[in-house]
């Protein structure tokens, strides 16, 4: 066993008070991470509180439905230990700010994203994860946790999202038998699964993607493609921010496009971008210049200014970067 397991277990056993929290705007894999983790936790008759301070997405609503554990949007007693999964970095973390100052507060940092940088006392990073579930899953196995139907429906739905629905390029071998145990052992169906996620779509979400690609620009000879998503679409069609996570898709799936932007407005002069590539680029990197980060092929950045001037920004650095 990797020492790192070894020192998880070693916590597991000596505390008593955990907190658990997954990223901001939280995804398929931060959720099913945090359901998962709470839930063993929970079972081995630990005091444990997941807390998330967005909304979770409804999407997901199916996976807290059998959990022994609600998620919060706050927390009362202090914990011992905060575990955060699929976290990139500390300020993604979506709790409270004040956390951090607590002292004797033991950090546990369950991550796969490659720009993590090990912001905790004991850090669990394996960046050939596809899914931050599947290193949980693989702690779970190797320390002999106990795993039921409802913490492995949380894991195969956090690597069955994470990975596109094993399409994505960081679908590996142990990727597809990890989710190959669970729906053995566990009586998980893929197509229930596959139906919740993507078969459950909102009238609006279908009407404001029609907005969002009526606005696809095709640029530096057809090797990017961007789109709009801005607050008077929103209006028109309100949805929930996780509705809209699968539009810049679209821009990527053009052939030839090597890398596919959304600009989605958050309020005025702040422009969220989503960036997703081919395997020609890795978009962490353009991500990381504007103070964001992600992995290669699916990334974000979070950048202050108008629609206008953000996308001119963002075009004019993507030129530089292809040496046009
Ligand atoms: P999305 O475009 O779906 O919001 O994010 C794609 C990937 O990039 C996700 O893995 C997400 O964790 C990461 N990501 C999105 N926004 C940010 C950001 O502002 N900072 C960092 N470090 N990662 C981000
Ligand atoms: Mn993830």
């Amino acid at each position: 066993m990797n020492s790192q397991f070894q020192e998880f277990q070693r916590i597991i056993a000596s505390k008593e008070g955990f907190l658990i929290s997954c990223h901001v705007h939280p995804d398929g894999d931060g959720i099913g991470s945090l359901l998962a983790l709470g839930a063993v936790l929970f079972k081995m008759g630990k005091n444990v509180r997941l807390v998330c301070t967005d909304d979770v997405p409804s999407v997901y609503g199916f996976l807290e439905d059998n959990s022994p554990v609600a998620i919060s949007q706050g927390f009362d007693e202090p914990p011992e230990v905060l575990i955060c999964v699929d976290c990139a970095e500390r300020e993604r973390v979506a709790i409270s700010a004040d956390i951090w100052n607590r002292r004797n507060l033991f950090i546990i940092n369950i991550d796969h994203h490659i720009t993590n940088a090990g912001f905790g006392h004991l850090n669990i990073i394996d960046s050939n994860a596809a899914a931050t579930g599947e290193i949980i899953l693989q702690l779970l196995k190797e320390l002999q946790l106990p795993v039921n139907h409802q913490v492995a429906l949380a894991l195969y739905t956090a690597i069955a999202t994470d990975t596109g629905f094993f399409r994505y390029a960081n679908t590996s071998a142990e990727t597809l038998e990890s989710c190959s145990y669970l729906v053995k052992t566990f009586q998980i169906e893929p197509a229930k699964v596959a139906e919740q996620v993507h078969e459950q779509k909102s009238y609006n979400s279908v009407r404001l993607l029609g907005e969002v690609l009526n606005t696809l620009c095709l640029g530096l000879d057809g090797k990017v493609a961007w789109s709009v998503l801005d607050q008077q679409m929103l209006a028109k069609y309100p949805v929930e921010n996780e509705e809209t996570e699968s539009y810049v898709n679209y821009a990527r799936s053009i052939e030839g496009v090597e890398i596919g932007i959304l600009f989605k407005e958050l309020r005025p002069n702040q422009i969220k971008l989503s960036w997703r590539s081919t395997s020609a680029v890795d978009v962490s990197k353009l991500a990381s210049n504007f103070g964001g980060g992600g992995h290669a092929r699916a990334a974000g950045c979070t950048i202050n200014g108008s629609l206008p001037e953000v996308i001119d920004k963002v075009l004019h650095f993507v030129t530089d970067f292809y040496g046009y």
